[in-house]
């Protein structure tokens, strides 16, 4: 049986995105929202909806017996958490579990698995996903081990901390002098952030790309891959701009990791929507790690394949058994996503405000995701995200030229947003050609 109702434990863009997947398929919803947020578009459109609380995420949409009683109040069946704020948390998983609710997404063991990145390094290893050559596991006490490991792996190292995210718990290191120091630091700060001081070597890459392969799978033996995506145009391990498929990378290669992946999610029970996320480099993959929920960027694989993941996460979290064949998965043309953030496109300060005007763009290959209109404020308290805009073409090249139409056409007034960035971005003749590495925008924003 498919839910009665879904609570929707996010907000922004992608509050929306699954709030319109439910629709489609006769599910009501229930929106949960803190005070400043009581104007969101999705909030209006929900079926039924629950203030949680204050505005601070803390106490809002990081509050997990808050979002728990707002499902209970209003007779929820199974809870959606989209993508940051509570989606990779096990505990909040188990809680959602345990108070007799169905959690979207994988079960809380494989998330705890996947979140560890000493474990989940491991169990790709083991279900033959190709890794950044590393120590074996943690590193221990013993110093001369340390230096034999970093030296067999060559210089440039890095030091990550197994409980680390969000580019955090990281450090490069060139020459066998800064090692245990560095070793050492790189334990305190985990321990101090994340209450583990766990931490690996591995292998330093100097310049690769960013290249992801989202899966889907079932936890009954099912699992398809929808190929690969690109996100190497990242500012602070921030993406920015995003295509798929992958430009210039052979078939076999991309065929080969993608069915590694697929693999992957048999062996380890995965259920749901998944990203397995790659250092590309010199022709080879190697996993950093595995994604265990929705992405941002999730719309320029739908475009190109023709799947919806978000009904399809649901789909599979009520019991249904995976309704794609990997026969069934055909991709064409190509599509880029330009995220929109409320920032000043140089300093990148955010630019909360009203928006006095909102005028989206349109046309055929055209797709926006935004819970923005004519105004709304944009709350200082949550992340920059305004909005997502889409292209697809039947090549590259036309994808592109749909985006910078796009990007010309639309207006946000009122707020300053990273739209001119964009505007250079899709000009830029390196990106152009396709391929760059994940330095290549920082390093352009500097010269
Ligand atoms: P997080 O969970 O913090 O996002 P990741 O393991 O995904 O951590 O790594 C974040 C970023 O750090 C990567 O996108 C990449 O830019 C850089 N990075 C991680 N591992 C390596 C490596 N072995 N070589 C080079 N860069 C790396």
């Amino acid at each position: 049986m498919l839910f009665d109702k879904v609570l929707i434990a996010n907000r922004g863009e992608i509050a929306l995105r699954i709030l319109r997947a439910c629709r489609e398929l006769g599910i009501k919803t229930v929106a949960v929202h803190s005070q400043v947020d009581r104007d969101l578009m999705h909030v209006r459109l929900a079926d039924e909806s629950v203030c949680i609380g204050p505005n601070p995420s803390g106490q809002s949409y990081l509050n997990v017996p808050s979002i728990i009683s707002a499902a209970e109040i209003t007779d929820c069946v199974a809870i959606h958490p989209g993508y940051g704020f509570l989606a990779e948390n096990a505990n909040f998983a188990e809680q959602v579990e345990k108070s007799g609710f169905v959690f979207i997404g994988p079960s809380p063991d494989v998330i705890r698995l996947m979140g560890d990145k000493v474990s989940a390094k491991a169990a790709m290893k083991l279900a033959g996903v190709p890794t950044v050559p590393g120590s074996e596991g943690a590193i221990g006490d013993d110093n001369e081990q340390t230096l034999a490991t970093a030296r067999a792996i060559g210089y440039p190292v890095i030091i990550k901390a197994a409980a680390g995210g969000g580019g955090r718990g990281m450090r490069v290191v060139h020459s066998e002098a800064a090692l245990l120091n560095s070793v050492f630091v790189t334990q305190s700060e985990a321990k101090a952030a994340f209450g583990d001081g766990t931490v690996y070597l591995e292998k330093f890459l100097e310049n690769p790309r960013h290249v992801e392969i989202q899966v889907l799978a079932d936890g009954q033996g099912n699992a398809v891959h929808l190929g690969d995506r690109d996100c190497s145009l990242q500012r602070r391990h921030q993406k920015v701009l995003e295509e798929a498929p992958a430009p210039g990378i052979p078939e076999e290669v991309r065929r080969e990791v993608a069915e590694s992946c697929v693999r992957a999610c048999i062996d380890i029970g995965y259920r749901g929507a998944g990203t397995f996320e790659f250092l590309y480099e010199n022709g080879r993959f190697f996993f950093i790690e595995m994604n265990t929920r929705v992405q941002v960027e999730h719309p320029v694989t739908e475009m190109i394949t023709g799947f919806d993941i978000v009904r399809e996460q649901i789909l599979v979290a009520s019991g249904r058994p995976l309704s794609i064949r990997q026969e069934d998965v055909r991709f064409r043309g190509h599509s880029f996503e330009a995220r929109i953030n409320a920032e000043d496109p140089r300093t990148f300060a955010p630019s909360p405000g009203t928006v006095r005007r909102f005028h989206a763009p349109g046309g055929p290959g055209v797709r926006v995701d935004s819970h923005l209109y004519s105004g709304y404020t944009v709350p200082p308290n949550y992340d920059s995200l305004i909005g997502k805009l889409i292209t697809w073409g039947e090549d590259r090249e036309r994808a592109l030229l749909r985006m910078r139409t796009a990007l010309d056409e639309v207006v946000v007034d009122g707020i300053r947003t990273n739209i001119p960035l964009h505007q250079q971005l899709v000009r830029d003749e390196a990106f152009m050609r396709g391929g760059v590495s994940i330095h290549y925008l920082e390093k352009k924003l500097k010269s």
